[in-house]
């Protein structure tokens, strides 16, 4: 029998998680010749996440936990499942059941057919707001313009992964992992499909603006330098400026005993100073990347797990 390991990050989701067991579970009654395990990881979760997990785990030998010290995030929690898992495959979903588990069949069998990544493209349902869609395009936009990983609109979290690529994915050394942008990067053979996300179940979101946007700029610097390299662009650019504007100095001088100009002198310092916080913030997240890599330190803690 093969088997096949489920990741669940879990936040604060104590209502959510016998649901998506149950769900889990009910789509492997169906399927035959797989066993299944299903790995939730808490992430330091403040509400009864744990106790739950802990009885759950003691109905169902199926159910693993793996407990960290604090929250490390959503995307370090899937990279612990991933290291913790086992399965001849193994596949990441979140655990408020807007991945639908009824699709884990689907993925299994393109799995079957040989292909290593099976990932899924959520598209979005009605209830999705017009501004967290738009901001999610704009991200993917963003992101496939400026690195050098091609990522489609709406790539998500729910996707299956064969073993040989979890070896790989568990080498990787990356401080911020994003794990999206990782598992496009590394090749095989991959397989996309596309589904409508479901509302979540229980609970909020625990992305909010302010996450998502360092969440954007995690995918965008871990995939590429082309931002530096936008900023040497700029300063040639501007740099040659100055050229056009020095026979319309040296004119005047010669015509005028005095220049005007106070209102285009401060626009223009106003705007290289801009332009300049820019790029030395550009700078500073690479900066921060290096640093962050260099102390080496674990991206997750485990206080406590029932998995080996
Ligand atoms: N999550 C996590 N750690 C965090 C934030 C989120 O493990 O710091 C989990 C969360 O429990 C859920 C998944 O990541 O299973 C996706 O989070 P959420 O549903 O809040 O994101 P959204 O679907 O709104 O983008
Ligand atoms: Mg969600």
């Amino acid at each position: 029998m093969k088997k096949i390991s489920i990741v669940i990050p879990a936040y604060n989701e104590e209502e959510n998680l016998s649901q998506i067991r149950l769900a889990v579970d009910k789509v492997f009654k169906s399927l035959s010749g797989y066993n299944y395990e299903i790995i939730f990881v808490n992430d330091g979760s403040r509400d009864n996440t744990q106790l739950i997990l802990e009885d759950l785990a003691k109905e169902f030998s199926q159910v693993k936990f793996i407990e960290f010290s604090r929250n490390f995030g959503h995307q370090n929690a899937v990279k612990a499942g991933l290291d913790f898992a086992d399965g001849n495959c193994v596949i990441s979903m979140d655990g408020d059941l807007q991945h639908p588990p009824e699709m884990i069949p689907q993925l299994i069998q393109k799995w079957e057919e040989g292909f290593d990544i099976v990932y899924t493209i959520r598209k979005y349902s009605k209830s999705i707001s017009y501004f967290k869609r738009k901001t999610s395009d704009f991200f993917y936009h963003l992101l496939s313009s400026l690195s050098d990983v091609e990522l489609e609109k709406g790539s998500s979290d729910f996707r299956l992964m064969d073993a040989s690529v979890i070896e790989v994915i568990r080498q990787s050394g990356e401080s911020d992992i994003f794990l999206r942008g990782l598992v496009k990067w590394v090749g095989f053979r991959q397989y996309s499909i596309p589904f409508i996300a479901a509302d979540r179940f229980a609970g909020s979101s625990k992305y909010d603006l302010g996450r998502m946007i360092k969440f954007a700029f995690t995918g965008i610097t871990a995939f590429s330098v082309k931002p530096l390299y936008l900023a040497a662009y700029l300063g040639f650019f501007f740099s040659l400026l100055p050229l056009l504007y020095i026979p319309y100095v040296i004119y005047s001088f010669i015509n005028e005993s005095e220049i005007s100009g106070w209102a285009s002198l401060i626009m223009t310092v106003v705007f290289f100073g801009g332009v300049q916080l820019i790029i030395l913030g550009i700078l500073g997240i690479y900066m921060g990347k290096i640093f962050k890599q260099m102390k080496d330190r674990p991206i997750y803690i485990v206080r406590s797990k029932n998995i080996n």
